[in-house]
């Protein structure tokens, strides 16, 4: 888990998303799917917790804190999916 503080700490995670070119799926506002290099799919979990931002994956990477790019795949369909909501 980590908690987002700006779109700058995406950055790396960003362009090794855009290579993977993987599958995000949609389960539900705040709860993605993605799938991973070898096939397997993890959980990522966007929340509003108080101020923070956390982002909560599966992967090894994340629980260890750091900013894994299938957070940053899920990530940029939440961030969509929360404008559309606020302008809705
Ligand atoms: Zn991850």
């Amino acid at each position: 888990m980590f908690i987002l503080k700006g779109i700058e700490q995406l950055e790396k995670a960003i362009i090794k998303a855009k290579k993977t070119r993987t599958q995000v799926k949609f389960i539900e506002f705040g709860v993605y799917s993605v799938k991973g290099t070898k096939g397997n799919f993890y959980r990522i979990e966007c929340k509003k917790v108080g101020n923070e931002k956390q982002v909560i994956c599966e992967c090894l990477g994340a629980s260890r804190g750091l900013v894994c790019w299938h957070s940053a795949c899920a990530l940029s369909l939440h961030v969509g999916l929360a404008r559309q909501r606020q302008t809705a």
